[in-house]
């Protein structure tokens, strides 16, 4: 035994001598005054020592805070119960758990020391023991040697005293030979180390790691190392150091080094768990290997491949994706199309008179051509459409997620209109046209190779065609694509060429049938087709914005009727317009209708708008804001084909509606479809509760009227009371049904 032991065992075993004496105290105390013992047990409970006071029954009595603490278990869990609780924290390696391993098991060492106090009043030193104890949630390792004393005057109880040498253990078990070694070893080896016993704290550094930084170890040690870590990638080694500590597993991690003369390099670390000579987690062995050249290789490497895609995959002189690229993209877009149940379309463009270009102007001009009429082509496109080249001047476009042969079309037209446009040239400017062939997977095929071959055939459809067109293969969407252009075409003049009429249809009183208002609907009077109807037009005045001239003169001739006929009448009508949501949304809606209603003379009153359910839906508060201008102006707002869309009783609240228009699909069943008549009953109840005005469409029958008047509905419009006419025939009627009522 060294000096410094063999003191400090003295020391020891005289404070616990005085501690006994206070233990007797306590267990006296029974005879003793309670302000007495009150005293005795705040000494103990203050004592740094670890005590606990065992009865005969080797059950614990007492156990000071100091004890409690090291061994982490509450005194509630202590108080009563036999010592073994109170060695539970034993370490297993020094705990056989009465295995008869004599010597060697302290837990077996404790319990017969307290065993021969009880019996033979014997006082015991215990030997060094390991603690493995808790803290925030942690294994932490304590050194702690024991001591047990009877507590004597023959009431067989003995005080059991722990003391905590983990300090005194660090320092002898540190600079062990083995660690010293360790750092032997790692010294001279060429390769990188070092160690760390908690996250982010270096304890050892070994030379290789100091030379290649150029900083000394103990400039190192701590977290001194972090200072030669990249900034960058500095929060993120730390945060990995902090989870491997907690979890106790390897890790590795690639960051940036400063190398002693500044410059920084990669190194990848690999740390393994550090195991102490006891077998306790002693934090990580990190190896450090500097992998900048590796690094670099991979970099060029990735790049190369990076090229090589590129030349396999796209067009070395536009930077267009080539057939290969094309046919990939072409097979994902239908599958994902066949999946989602949409249409795919693809165009082959050839350009017109392109070796023409070649042969007068020279190669470099054709390249150069080439380039802009890919630039020139993907502006046309949405971002997620493929532009490819195919070869020469042949190029290929595939349009995901298409709605239909109109938007095809569309688009077609938008390409050819960019080619109107001269393309820049080193000379002189250049015209170039193009011819297009459209296919749309699945409808002409959901074959990839036909889409091809079909496309190719519609292209030179269109090349026969006089070229700078474009063709569907199927001759269906041809015509269609072709009539819808026609149309679009003639509706642009219409407005100008007086070919728009305003028809009025009456709303009426039930039961009597009493003129109220009328709705003014919209004719388009073709010079060859003769009377158009709304449906056929109104959904290309939208796509076109032509809505918004053709909504305006609408609105004009309408307001100017309301004016007219009310002028001089004792009841005025209140004349109806609808409006589209595009109207709403492409022009200064409320300026416009106050201008118009100015100029006609015709008072807010006596004009009703009427607007859609998909108004709604705009997903912003525009269109809420505009109808409540309008509605404050004194205009009155009632929703048509009510029953259709999906308003909500929150966005009908929340509009300013005056009143419900029953869409016509409704009444048109309502006597023999009963859920029919529950949702116009239903509708009529809201309406009333909500204090709107109520108007069933398309009243046909008398036996629809009464129904829907016994309902409570009272307003109605419909073939059985006249059908749309225009204006002069509307003043006829009025007249005509005025003297028949008279
Ligand atoms: P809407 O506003 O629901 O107009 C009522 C439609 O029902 C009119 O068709 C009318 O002719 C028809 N109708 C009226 N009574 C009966 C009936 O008893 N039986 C049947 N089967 N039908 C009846 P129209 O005139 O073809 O108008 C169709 C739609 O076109 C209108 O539906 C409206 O949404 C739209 N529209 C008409 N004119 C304009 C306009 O000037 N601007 C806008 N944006 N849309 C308009
Ligand atoms: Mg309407
Ligand atoms: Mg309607």
């Amino acid at each position: 035994m060294t000096r410094e032991l063999f003191m400090h065992s003295f020391i020891w075993l005289f404070g616990l001598g005085l501690i006994v004496v206070g233990a007797r105290r306590i267990v006296r105390t029974t005879s003793r005054s309670r302000a007495e013992r009150n005293t005795l047990k705040s000494i103990l409970d203050a004592s740094p020592v670890c005590l606990a006071l065992i009865d005969s029954h080797a059950a614990v009595q007492y156990a000071n805070p100091a004890y409690t603490e090291l061994v982490s278990v509450p005194p509630d869990a202590l108080i009563g119960r036999q010592p073994g609780v109170l060695l539970g924290c034993v370490h297993q390696h020094d705990n056989h758990g009465g295995c008869g391993k004599g010597a060697e098991c302290r837990g077996c060492e404790i319990r017969r020391a307290i065993t021969e106090a009880l019996t033979s009043g014997t006082t015991s030193l215990g030997n060094e023991t390991k603690l493995l104890t808790q803290r925030n949630g942690l294994e932490v390792l304590r050194y702690v040697r024991f001591s047990v004393q009877p507590v004597g005057d023959g009431s067989r109880q003995v005080v059991l005293a722990l003391e905590d040498i983990s300090t005194q253990k660090v320092v002898t078990i540190e600079p062990h030979a083995s660690e010293r070694h360790f750092h032997v070893v790692t010294d001279t080896a060429p390769v990188l180390l070092w160690t760390s016993d908690q996250p982010g704290k270096g304890i050892y550094f070994n030379k290789g790691w100091c030379s290649f930084t150029g900083r000394t170890h103990s400039e190192l040690v701590g977290h001194g190392w972090t200072e030669v870590v990249h900034p960058d990638d500095l929060p993120g080694y730390l945060k990995k150091l902090d989870a491997a500590f907690e979890i106790r597993q390897p890790f590795t991690m690639e960051y940036r080094l400063r190398r002693y003369d500044g410059e920084y390099c990669w190194i990848l670390d690999a740390g393994e768990l550090r195991w102490l000579e006891d077998r306790t987690f002693g934090g990580f062995v990190v190896s450090s290997i500097d992998i900048t050249e590796s690094k670099r290789m991979e970099e060029l490497l990735h790049k190369r491949e990076q090229q090589l895609h590129h030349l396999a995959f796209y067009d070395v002189l536009t930077g267009l994706p080539n057939r290969l690229l094309f046919n990939d993209r072409f097979c994902q877009a239908t599958a994902e199309a066949g999946r989602h149940k949409q249409n795919v379309g693809l165009m082959f463009l050839d350009l017109d008179n392109f070796k023409m270009v070649n042969d007068t102007l020279g190669h470099d001009t054709g390249d150069r051509l080439l380039c802009d009429v890919s630039a020139r082509l993907r502006s046309c496109v949405r971002d997620y459409d493929t532009v490819a080249r195919l070869g020469g001047d042949e190029f290929a476009i595939i349009l995901p997620e298409i709605r239909s042969g109109e938007d095809m079309g569309t688009i077609a037209r938008k390409i050819l209109d960019a080619f109107t446009e001269p393309f820049p040239s080193s000379e002189k400017e250049l015209f170039v046209s193009t011819s297009i062939g459209i296919t749309c997977y699945p409808l002409d095929s959901s074959e990839m190779t036909e889409l091809l071959k079909y496309a190719d055939v519609a292209m030179y459809h269109a090349k026969a065609q006089g070229r700078s067109n474009f063709q569907f293969y199927s001759a269906t969407l041809t015509a269609h694509v072709a009539e819808r252009q026609a149309l679009e075409d003639g509706l642009r003049k219409a407005v100008t060429r007086g070919e728009l009429e305003l028809f009025y249809q009456p709303k009426v009183k039930l039961p009597t049938g009493t003129l109220v208002g009328a709705e003014a609907l919209l004719r388009w009077n073709h010079p060859e087709r003769g009377l158009v109807l709304p449906e056929t037009f109104i959904g290309i005045a939208e796509d076109t914005g032509l809505i918004v001239g053709i909504g305006k003169w609408m609105l004009r001739s309408a307001c100017l009727t309301a004016s007219e006929w009310n002028r001089e009448a004792a009841t005025p009508l209140k004349v109806a317009v609808n409006m589209s949501g595009r109207q709403f949304a492409l022009n200064d809606i409320v300026g416009t209708v106050r201008d118009i209603l100015e100029e006609t003379a015709c008072r807010p009153e006596w004009l009703e708008i009427e607007i859609t359910e998909r108004l709604f839906f705009n997903g912003n508060d525009d269109n809420l804001r505009i109808l409540q201008a309008l509605h404050e102006m004194g205009i009155t707002l009632a929703i048509d084909d009510f029953g259709t869309g999906y308003s909500t009783l929150g966005n009908i609240t929340r509009f300013p509606i005056d009143t419900l228009k029953i869409d016509r699909s409704f009444i048109h069943d309502i006597i023999s479809n009963p859920d029919s008549a529950d949702l116009v009953r239903a509708v009529i109840s809201l309406a009333g509760s909500l204090r709107m005005g109520l108007v069933a469409e398309g009243v046909e029958t008398l036996a629809q009227a009464s129904y829907l008047n016994d309902f409570g509905c009272d307003l109605a419009q419909g073939y059985l009371f006249a059908k749309p006419m225009p204006r002069e025939s509307f003043e006829e009627w009025m007249v005509d049904e005025a003297a028949r009522k008279a």
